[in-house]
């Protein structure tokens, strides 16, 4: 009998961008009895189901964009006699289609670090039931990774998470309404021990795979000194003074270390945070720009965010700071108009970002977004191809319509076409050359830059956005071509003397517990 744990996905690139972490966590938590388990990502191959046995367990973790092909392995898998487990974001919000779609006899919701020992052993003892609630477990819980299943050479990044949660509430997103709006951070040397084991893997680029790593802004400590309790600002201080802990930490790593992570925009203001992400490595962060005018941002409710000249100036600010930015933005929003296109390629390219992706706004289960919208659409939704577009992830990816959204003044195939047309332009030989000139130095280095941007651009704009099959496929397998050399690019030496830093006291935590031994919080942040 054999456990399988299995990322679906149905493109395959040959070599893997980041690890999926989940399944390297949940290999953690299988009980030893259980032995090593089979971990299966299909973002690498696709998985031929004839694998799998009468009498195996198979545990499927799917988003909504690999519920469909989750779902085929799940009813094969089945049909052979496993035992199958869904788990995962989508599978949360929708046990029930797990159950029905993809042959499931037990569905975890929530997190899975301690729902799936649970369920492996009530297996053991014939007592599996058909739910298991992982709820939202405490950080002390969350668990590493078992990198020394990792397959030699397939990944370019690593992956360590260091919070789970995101205290805001964009309408488009269901982090915070799936992980919660409290910050749960992890102890700062149970990061650092994966971090350590990781580059004596080789490991030299680590992603610190967070929902959001800037849980507290400065904003935030300015309001919350406003209020005569001050029990939110001294909960808001510690939340960052652990935060410019681990980052004190992560800077006494080796200085070839590179992390990337994700922040919000309001961050570019916070000098003393980003100075702190350059000393800890952090190279880069995934910055939700999402839109250039005040009314997109409010589509979005990220009023938070600045918008035109004073946009490029605050997205400016991280790169001073030496932090390069990935921008994210979505094309699509009901304020979008054709001139919305041109101006945000004009925001991204004033605003020196490194990289930049442009995503077409799909109302995803859980958000704010797609409970509008279904409710909008009244009980007979369109179909196609029989499948309600309120179920848009059920119909096959050949098929699947770019665009759910009414939109007041665009067609659908207009969204499309002129997302295409800004990847193709940001991503040009020429724009890209451009940028390499203020990202690296050397020309190895310039090549290299030019190398990476052209992977990302099809694995991420191709392969998401043509709506032809054909053209999906020849776009993976340039991706696959080109991300071979790419990878070598992300290699490093394996360390296997790498020691993790003595413990000490850092001295934010220091300073912050002076403040609460003191009974008197100071109002706002120090550098506010
Ligand atoms: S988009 Fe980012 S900032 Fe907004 S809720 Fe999601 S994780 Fe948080």
């Amino acid at each position: 009998m054999k456990v399988y744990l299995i990322n679906p996905s149905h493109v395959s690139f040959g070599i893997g961008v980041i690890t999926p972490r989940w399944l390297y966590v949940l290999a953690s938590a299988t009980p030893s009895e259980y032995g090593a388990p089979s971990l299966i990502d299909e973002t690498l191959e696709s998985f031929d189901v004839a694998a799998i046995e009468a009498g195996d367990i198979v545990g499927i973790g799917i988003h909504t964009g690999n519920a469909l092909r989750g779902y085929e392995i799940g009813t094969a898998a089945r049909a052979a006699g496993a035992f199958v487990v869904f788990g995962g974001i989508h599978a949360t919000l929708y046990p029930e289609e797990a159950r029905d779609l993809g042959g499931a006899h037990a569905v975890v919701t929530g997190d899975g670090e301690e729902a799936w020992p649970a369920l492996l052993r009530d297996y053991t003892s014939n007592a599996v039931k058909p739910r298991y609630d992982g709820g939202r477990i405490e950080a002390e819980t969350f668990l590493p990774g078992r990198w020394d299943l990792l397959p030699a050479g397939r990944y370019m990044w690593a992956s360590v998470q260091t919070v789970r949660g995101c205290p805001k509430h964009c309408s488009f997103c269901s982090v915070w309404r799936t992980d919660g709006q409290r910050p749960r951070q992890r102890h700062v040397s149970r990061v650092l021990e994966e971090i350590v084991d990781l580059r004596r893997r080789g490991f030299r680029f680590i992603a610190l795979a967070d929902d959001n790593f800037y849980p507290v802004t400065l904003e935030d400590l300015r309001m919350a000194s406003r209020r005569q309790d001050p029990s939110q600002l001294t909960r808001l201080q510690a939340i960052r003074a652990e935060r410019l802990a681990l980052m004190e930490e992560l800077a006494r790593l080796p200085a070839d270390t590179v992390f990337f992570t994700q922040i919000t925009m309001e961050a570019a203001e916070d000098h003393e945070f980003l100075d702190a992400m350059r000393r800890a490595h952090i190279k880069g962060a995934l910055v939700g720009v999402e839109a250039v005018t005040p009314e997109g941002l409010k589509d979005v409710y990220k009023n938070f965010n600045e918008s035109g000249d004073a946009l490029v100036t605050r997205l400016q600010g991280f790169k001073d700071h030496g932090i390069h930015v990935l921008g994210s933005f979505i094309f699509g929003l009901p304020s979008d108009r054709a001139a919305t296109f041109d101006a945000t390629l004009s925001v991204a390219e004033r605003a020196n970002l490194t990289f930049a992706q442009f995503v077409m706004l799909t109302p995803f289960p859980g958000t704010l977004d797609f409970a509008a919208w279904e409710k909008s659409l009244g009980d007979t939704p369109p179909e196609f191809n029989g499948i309600p577009v309120s179920r848009h992830w059920l119909i096959p990816q050949s098929n699947r319509p770019k665009v759910y959204m009414h939109h007041p003044v665009m067609s659908a195939d207009e969204i499309r076409q002129r997302t295409q047309e800004v990847w193709d332009r940001f991503y040009s030989l020429p724009s890209i050359w451009k940028r390499s000139r203020g990202a690296v130095t050397s020309l190895k280095a310039r090549l290299a830059f030019l190398l990476i941007s052209k992977i990302y651009r099809q694995m991420y704009a191709n392969t998401g956005i043509a709506t032809d099959s054909a053209r999906v496929n020849r776009s993976a397998q340039w991706a696959r071509l080109m991300a071979i050399p790419c990878r070598r690019l992300f290699a490093g030496s394996p360390m296997p003397d790498l020691q993790i830093p003595p413990d000490r006291v850092p001295e934010t935590l220091l300073a912050i517990q002076g403040r609460r031994g003191s009974g008197s919080p100071s109002p706002g942040h120090p550098s506010a």
